[in-house]
This record gives structure tokens, sequence and C-alpha cells, in this order.
């Protein structure tokens, strides 16, 4: 991480709307409220920033030191040390801290405390533990006894990139614990790539993370075909946040913002947007939802091998009408929900074989034939979502060969899938219009302002 992000800043790239998102370790600061345009990053947000002018195009500067609290000196107090530990597989709470000789009894009030707001048991490998100590001064240990120098003052436990929880002892010297937000660097990546063979090629080429690309992909899979579709020549762009830690240390990838994929010239825009609270999506330029009620194909890199309509049937011989889609696919491959619904059943169904109904509403259903088997949790009465996996490609029942054999029911007649015109999801209007295209055009005055990565990337 460290080398990637010095090569990234030693080519003097695309830093924009840096801020403070939150302040000293153990202060009880709280996050900038984020201002109401709309677009919704992570936590707190650059986009605070955008009242008043954004930051000069900076290279990441860390200006840590000048900010950091000063401490004052007064008479000698307790000196505070940390020992840092690294969570391993099958540790837990307990034995970190016996194994790091804090007393019993100790241990155990201050685990009680953290219970409070955290539940030491979800404890990942790999996570941050902080012990503090408090260390008589210099001059009253050496007055003093000198047996124990030092005494437990608590943990702080990792949470997130951008949070800790804390416990501490207050005056009565009984166990607090406290949420605590961290010191990280909230930061605006513009970026881009043309594609010569994958956009996967092309993302890893650009240094976009896994998780970025990702969503990139989910937003545009209602109106592309990443199997099919994309063609060398093909370009995209976007903008995505990214959080550094004190040491400038990339700590977590944040939201996608904003992209722009060009396919055969014809470019498709998307904003990542918050109509209300709670909801996010992504929306093309007219502030309609780019996600559908429905998928197309509900299995990834599936190739159609049979249509709708009438055929002779491979098994039976005689000529019958084909009421699904069939998607060739190895045996084993994921099969999506196509929208949102309750699983109407999820069982043998005669020469379906393993078969999953979903009810999306009073118009649609979904169907799913032949497959291997369920997904965990999937059984009648079950609430899924789009492109939840609830099952896998298999043969069962009056089938010749792994396949999904995918039906869409409209008022429980079978229609053609690929006929389908889709009903789209959301389409803003009024008020949220109005405050969608506000933040569309700050995006694109942004997109406008920052040069994009890729094209000094490319310089190499
Ligand atoms: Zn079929």
């Amino acid at each position: 991480m460290a080398t990637r992000m010095k090569r990234t800043l030693t080519q003097g790239t695309i830093i924009a709307a840096m801020l403070w998102l939150a302040t000293s370790d153990f202060a009880n600061s709280r996050l900038p409220e984020s201002v109401e345009l709309g677009l919704e990053p992570a936590a707190g947000t650059w986009r605070a920033t955008s009242n008043a002018a954004l930051p000069a195009l900076n290279p990441v500067t860390f200006f840590f030191k000048n900010i950091l609290p000063t401490k004052a000196t007064t008479a000698p107090k307790p000196r505070l040390t940390e020992r840092t530990l690294h969570v391993r597989k099958g540790d837990t709470l307990m034995n970190l801290l016996l194994h790091a000789d804090v007393p019993r009894g100790e241990a155990h009030l201050a685990i009680e405390a953290l219970s409070k707001s955290y539940d030491p048991r979800k404890l990942k490998p790999g996570t941050e533990i902080v012990l503090r100590y408090l260390s008589a001064p210099a001059h009253e240990k050496s007055a003093k006894k000198t047996a124990t120098s030092e005494t437990f003052d608590g943990i702080r436990v990792s949470l997130r990139y951008d949070q800790d929880i804390v416990v501490t002892r207050n005056n009565a010297g009984k166990f607090i614990p406290k949420t605590v937000e961290k010191r990280v660097l909230n930061e605006l990546v513009h970026t881009g790539a043309q594609i010569k063979t994958s956009l996967f090629e092309a993302a890893d080429r650009a240094d976009i993370p896994t998780n970025v690309i990702v969503e990139l992909i989910h937003a545009y899979s209602f109106d592309i075909d990443f199997q099919r579709e994309i063609r060398s020549g093909d370009k995209f762009e976007m903008m995505y946040e990214r959080f550094l830690d004190e040491e400038g240390q990339v700590v977590h990838n944040g939201n996608l913002l904003y992209a722009r994929l060009v396919i055969r010239g014809k470019p498709l825009k998307i904003y990542r947007f918050s109509p209300q609270k709670g909801v996010v999506d992504y929306f093309n330029t007219k502030g309609q939802s780019v996600r559908k009620a429905l998928m197309r194909t509900p299995v990834d890199g599936a190739r159609i091998s049979s249509h709708f309509g009438k055929r002779r049937h491979p098994i039976l011989g005689y000529t019958r009408m084909h009421r699904g889609v069939d998607f060739a696919a190895r045996r084993g491959t994921p099969v999506l929900a196509s929208g949102n619904g309750i699983v109407e059943r999820a069982n043998r169904y005669g020469g379906y074989g393993k078969y999953i109904r979903i009810r999306h509403n009073s118009r649609f259903k979904t169907a799913y034939a032949h497959l291997k088997g369920f997904a965990n949790g999937i059984r009648k009465g079950k609430r899924v979502k789009q492109g939840q996996v609830i099952g896998y490609v298999g043969t069962t029942g009056r089938s010749t060969g792994p396949h999904l054999h995918y039906e869409v029911h409209e008022r429980s007649r079978q229609i053609n899938p690929m006929r389908l015109s889709l009903p789209s999801g959301l389409k803003l209007g009024g008020e949220a219009l109005a405050s969608f295209e506000k933040s569309r055009s700050e995006v694109d005055r942004l997109a406008a302002d920052l040069p994009l990565q890729s094209l000094l990337a490319s310089t190499k």
C-alpha cells in the first residue's frame, strides 16, 4: 500500500477535496455534519467543502504535525504508554489481555465495559488492539515502590478504518467505553482508462481497487452486458472516494460517486445520489435510476442456448412451446435473483427439477429451473434482493445438461424475458430532481477540473 501510495503521489495525481474528518483520538469531537446536497459519501463528507471553494489541487501534504494539539507541560502526571497487538485466528479478547499480563479481574471489567457498545466475540483476525498503561512519573517511581510501576488503564479496539472503541478509566477508576472517530483524510480520485482486453484489466492498469470496479459493474449491469458488449477501444472514467490515515496510507476505498462509460463512442454517465435518507442509488443524467425492476440475465457470463418460443423438445421429441430462456453455464455457476421479491417456492417441481420461483410484485414473477441446489437460507417465504445468489446451475429434472431455464411470468403467464420492456426503477421528480441536478452539475464541474489520473499514469 505504502509504495503504491508513494508512486501515485510522485505522479502528482488528482488529489482533491481534502478534509479533516475527525480530530484527536481521545477527544470527544464528532464528524462534521454533512452538507445536504444529496450525494452521499461513506462517512463525513467532501461535499462539505462545496459551499466554500474547493481546496487547490495540492499533492497530499501531511500537515498533521501542525494541527496536533500541543501538550500542556505541568506537574509530572502519570505517563500513558500503549502496546499494540493484532488479533490472530482463535484469539479471544480475554486471552489477549491475560497474555499481556493484565490481571484477570481488570481484564474482566474492561471487557464488560467494552461489551456495552461492541460484541468482543465479533473480533476478527487482523484487528488492531491497543493496550493502555499508566506509569508513574520518574521521580515518584524511584521514591515509592518499584514493583508495579505500570497500571492497566484500558484498551482501544479498531472497529473500522475511521472508528475506534476506547475503554478507559474514569476518575473513579471505573472502565467506561467510548466510540472515537479516527483521523482520516478524505480525498477524491478521478481516474479512468481505455479498455484493451477487459474492464478488469483496464481497471488494474489504472490502479483502481477491486471493490470500486465491482461497484461500477453492478451499477451498469442493468444496461450493459459486460461479457458481450465491451470492446477494445471502449473507455471509462470515474470518481471515487479514498481515505488515508495519518501516515498517508490508504486505509479505505469508498464509494463510486460518478462514472462515465463510453461504449462504441456512446457515453453513459451515472451519478451516485441519495433521494431520501437511507436510499442510495445510481442515476443517469436525466435522474432516472439505472436499476431496473428485473435483470435480463440472472447468471453471470452465460450464453443463451435456447430461446423462448416453439422448438422441438430435445428429450420428448415433439414440438412444443419453450416458455423460458436457457442459459448454458457450468454446473455450480451462481444464479441470481433478477429482482427484489419473496421466494414463492424453492423445492423439486416435476420436470423442472430443483426450482425457485420469486414473486416480485403483483405483475411479475421469475422462475429458475434445473438447479443443482439452493443457496443457504433460500426457502419459501424468504425475502431476496436483486442480484442475490439464490441457487446454482445444475441439470436436475428433465434436462440434458447443465443450464439454467429462466422464466418471467407476467400476471401468471410466461413471457419472453428478452422481449420484456423492463420497467425501470425510480424516476426522480420535483425537489428530488432539482437536488439531483444540482449535485450532478457539481460532480460534472469537479470531473472537468480534476485531471485524469490515467493520463499521467500512461506516461510511465
Ligand atoms: Zn428451458
